[in-house]
């Protein structure tokens, strides 16, 4: 196993290249301070353009079709503009941004975004991150006033604008959801929320991950998986009956047997790299009939952190391994 260049548990390269996709990080500045972020107390900087092009030249030499730009808040990073004027220069096949979507409540940067960051020949994949269907659950876990309502009001406008000048075509929404103490409770009214809105065609609940920011709070945060567990599976069922499509995270893959189609590190195609596979097992607890699995490494399990605290116990009963 590689040794990690910096303290944190969670570490990102600037570039991640797995057969046509490459991961590459734009920095950790923000506008939300998110109370379970995983890039937490980092020092807060953005990699410089010419860092970024440098990578993107690196992964048009290596072939890659799919540019996922991960790290902090790519929507205030100051040369997003550029940066997608060069993908499209270099002909990449498609973008993905995660974004809290405040910004696009700004009627100048939607107009900007979509005249210099959307082409009817890249696709563009929008990853919206909110945690809640109102604003009283969602503010304080951002702890950003009105940012729940500035982020639904951007995602609209952001709709709008590109229905208005034909470029819709070219932009896939997508919701991130992160499973907390606040929201689990809502998870379908959260769902039929975002299917209300008729523009997002994806769903993420993502597994709370106890790094940084979340770990610091982990008592406040973190559920029982087994509290929690009957909540997602209703939204997976409703989401099935409304038709919006509902992939969970970071979940041992045994909790959701009978909805193995939903569970998103086991989708069609999606590839492991040894970065994923180094980060998932490195601060992960496995059951001891885990050994006998057909996905030993690559499901999630538990973190230590989580047993640390709640034990493992309540989960037993739930844990069966995939014949191999
Ligand atoms: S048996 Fe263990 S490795 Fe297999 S899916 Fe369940 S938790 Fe994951």
């Amino acid at each position: 196993m590689k040794k990690l260049k910096n303290n944190s548990q969670y570490y990102q390269k600037d570039i991640d290249i797995v057969d046509s996709e490459a991961r590459i990080l734009t920095g950790f500045l923000c506008n939300n301070r998110c109370i379970f972020c995983i890039e937490g107390d980092r020092p807060k900087y953005n990699r410089k353009f010419k860092a970024i092009k440098k990578n993107l030249d690196e992964a048009k030499e290596k072939s890659v079709s799919l540019i996922s730009f991960c790290g902090g808040e790519l929507s205030i990073h100051k040369d997003i503009f550029k940066l997608f004027e060069y993908c499209h220069k270099l002909k990449f096949e498609e973008v993905v941004i995660a974004t809290n979507a405040r910004m696009f409540y700004y009627d100048w940067f939607t107009d900007k975004f979509v005249d210099r960051c959307v082409y009817h020949d890249m696709k563009t994949k929008m990853v919206f991150s909110y945690h809640a269907h109102k604003s009283e659950i969602h503010d304080p876990l951002c702890s950003i006033n009105n940012g729940f309502s500035q982020a639904i009001t951007g995602i609209k406008k952001l709709f709008r604008k590109l229905k208005d000048e034909k470029k819709d075509k070219s932009v896939y929404g997508s919701q991130n959801l992160v499973i907390n103490r606040f929201n689990y409770k809502y998870l379908s009214e959260i769902v039929r929320f975002t299917h209300s809105f008729g523009l997002i065609k994806h769903i993420q609940f993502i597994n709370i991950l106890p790094y940084e920011s979340a770990e610091k709070s982990f008592k406040k945060l973190v559920p029982k998986i087994n509290q929690v567990l009957p909540y997602v599976k209703e939204a997976i069922k409703d989401s099935k009956k409304i038709g919006i499509n509902l992939y969970i995270e970071q979940m041992p893959f045994c909790l959701f047997k009978e909805y193995k189609d939903n569970i998103s590190e086991l989708l069609d195609g999606r590839i492991f790299s040894e970065f994923d596979i180094e980060n998932i097992n490195r601060s992960s607890y496995k059951f001891p009939e885990c050994k006998e699995c057909k996905y030993y490494l690559n499901c999630p399990g538990v973190s230590n952190t989580y047993k640390q605290y709640f034990g493992t116990s309540h989960l037993k009963k739930h844990i069966s391994p995939y014949s191999k």
